[in-house]
């Protein structure tokens, strides 16, 4: 009896876990309809810069070389003056898609405030402008757990707060109650905190773990964003970084 509750109350939670997986934002275009919120996290998801400096495995990766606040500022310098790429080709147009059908898109990211005109820049080199379809036209200060989170243009700034939490903070805020929310993040940790946040408050909602940029993640190469942080200033591109350390 006791077997067949646990597999019963696993079941449950599987089922109710509306996480997926996928490579590709032709399937979260698949999930998005006319009463969907979609949301959207930036890097590695949307975009990403076009070399491994100020990345975010790099990003990662120096933190445990230098400690969070160092490898912070370092990165908010190389935002300031990176080119950046969208993930997938495709992106930019998808989006522009969906906001000429009318969708309410947000982009979600544990960026901070302070890098938020970059943030806009960066977006708008690839081809997406987040402000036409908006949640809200004005910009919000938020009260979060770990600092104030920012909302403007169609971007919440949420920093070191939980994705989840910070989300419900806008929504209860700004008494925007979406019918249902499709969220795309490559990292489970945020897919999972934003999947349990909505289900507490009864929003329905669907989470794609995207993984398009898993491969570079995974392939991250220490050296090469090394000599691309001592040659910063200028910002080396990969492969003549790969060459200077031949
Ligand atoms: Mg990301």
């Amino acid at each position: 009896m006791g077997k067949v509750f646990l597999a019963v109350a696993l079941l449950a939670t599987i089922v109710q876990a509306q996480t997926k997986e996928t490579n590709t934002m032709r399937e979260v275009e698949g999930a998005i309809d006319s009463r969907t919120f979609a949301v959207f996290d930036i890097d590695n998801t949307l975009i990403s810069p076009s070399q491994t400096l100020g990345s975010d495995q790099w990003f990662e990766a120096q933190v445990k070389l230098q400690g969070f606040d160092k490898t912070l500022s370092k990165w908010l310098e190389v935002q300031k003056v990176t080119k950046v790429k969208p993930i997938e080709e495709a992106t930019p147009s998808m989006i522009q898609r969906l906001q000429e059908q009318g969708i309410t898109i947000m982009a979600l990211t544990a960026r901070p405030t302070e890098i938020a005109n970059a943030t806009r820049a960066q977006l708008k080199s690839v081809g997406i402008d987040l402000s036409r379809t908006a949640p809200l036209a004005s910009s919000l200060e938020i009260e979060g757990k770990d600092e104030v989170a920012r909302y403007e243009g169609g971007i919440l700034f949420a920093g070191k707060n939980q994705k989840g939490a910070i989300l419900i903070k806008f929504l209860t805020t700004t008494g925007i109650h979406p019918e249902r929310v499709v969220f795309t993040d490559d990292k489970a940790k945020h897919t999972g905190t934003v999947d349990a946040a909505l289900n507490a408050i009864g929003i329905p909602n669907l989470e794609f773990r995207y993984g398009a940029a898993d491969e570079t993640v995974k392939s991250y190469d220490a050296d090469v964003a090394s000599i691309q942080l001592q040659y910063f200033g200028g910002i080396l591109p990969d492969e003549a970084a790969q060459t200077l350390l031949k």
